[in-house]
């Protein structure tokens, strides 16, 4: 029997998925949407998001990624409980896209890759466990909780200086925690952090103990020119040594930029295969929040249903 031929398969289950997946399935186009190895994505990690429009007291990152769900299978997205395992895209306009799961393929005119990103770990212990319990990757979403308190931030690069200008504006005081003897970070961010009087850097630094029993108190912190140990205690680290987009299976495939992101046009989620589009932070280092990841899958949906009307 001659396999059907789809007109938008979404892969990942993040904001960026559900999100093109309500609007996609809304235009008829029938989404079938890969959840892949993390259902739900990064929000499943916190416990709160305060800053997601059209929830004034907040919400837990399991329930909100539920209703999502709840919400994109409302339209009767296809919900797959696997991960997409290889794909192999067309480069042809109307071209046919094959995606890749378990022994099975799936072809499709339209694809939206929402595959996300993971933050980089220290691998240190309770670094897991109390994420969202006073660890966090993010300055812009849980900065708030830390009004006035004492928190970390370890990275030497341009994020972790963003982060610390950010935090220092509401916290009491930031400590700078660095593993090398210099700043990776642009000039203008050093010479801005610099400048502040409540933060605080130790270079050469390495942490080496999570305090805390059922969330963060403090950290303990290792100098390894002058090979002493010390304690800080802190409600908040924020860990900003880097993402790692997940676009493994797209490196032959897609064009992506020096640090593995998907590249797309300008303004837009097209890539550069004709009918495979993405959305959310697998194609942003920048903003990497919720809602700009749930506002470019509405545009890849859009963009999606544009491509299809205009190649019928
Ligand atoms: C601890 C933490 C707290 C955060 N708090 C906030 C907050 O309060 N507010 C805020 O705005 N942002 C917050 N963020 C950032 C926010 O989570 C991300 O910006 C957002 O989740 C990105 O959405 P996304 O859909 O692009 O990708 P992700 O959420 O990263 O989802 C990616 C999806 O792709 C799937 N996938 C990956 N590979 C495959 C594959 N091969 N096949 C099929 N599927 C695949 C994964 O299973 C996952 O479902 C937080 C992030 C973290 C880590």
């Amino acid at each position: 029997m001659k396999q059907k031929i789809q007109n938008c398969v979404i892969i990942g289950s993040g904001p960026a998925g559900y999100s093109a997946a309500i609007y996609a399935s809304r235009a008829d186009l029938h989404p079938i949407l890969f959840v892949g190895p993390n259902p739900g994505g990064q929000l499943t990690t916190t416990t709160s998001i305060d800053n997601y429009l059209g929830f004034p007291l907040g919400i837990d990152g399991i329930d909100f990624m539920k209703k999502c769900q709840k919400q994109a299978i409302r339209f009767n997205t296809k919900i797959m409980n696997q991960s997409v395992k290889s794909v192999c895209l067309s480069n042809k306009n109307r071209g046919i896209h094959h995606i890749f799961f378990e022994k099975e393929c799936i072809k499709s005119r339209g694809v939206i890759v929402a595959t996300g990103s993971s933050p980089r770990l220290l691998g240190i212990e309770k670094e897991k466990k109390f994420t969202g319990l006073g660890v966090s990757f993010c300055a812009t979403c849980d900065g708030f909780f830390h009004k006035g308190k004492d928190i970390a931030v370890i990275g030497g690069g341009d994020t972790a200086l963003e982060e610390v200008n950010y935090l220092s504006k509401i916290c009491r005081k930031v400590y700078l925690i660095v593993r090398k003897n210099y700043l990776k970070a642009s000039k203008i961010l050093q010479s801005n952090v610099l400048k502040k009087k409540n933060v605080e850097i130790f270079f050469c630094t390495k942490i080496i103990k999570i305090i805390g029993n059922d969330f963060l108190e403090g950290i303990q912190i290792f100098n390894h020119e002058k090979k002493n140990s010390s304690t800080l205690l802190i409600s908040g680290l924020f860990i900003a040594i880097g993402h790692i987009p997940n676009t493994e299976i797209f490196k032959d495939q897609l064009d992506l930029d020096n640090k593995g992101y998907i590249i797309v046009k300008k303004g837009s989620t097209m890539t550069n295969k004709p009918g495979v589009f993405s959305a959310g932070d697998v194609q942003d280092s920048n903003y990497r929040q919720a809602i700009t990841s749930a506002g470019t899958g509405c545009m890849a949906a859009l963009d999606l249903e544009r491509y299809l009307s205009l190649s019928s």
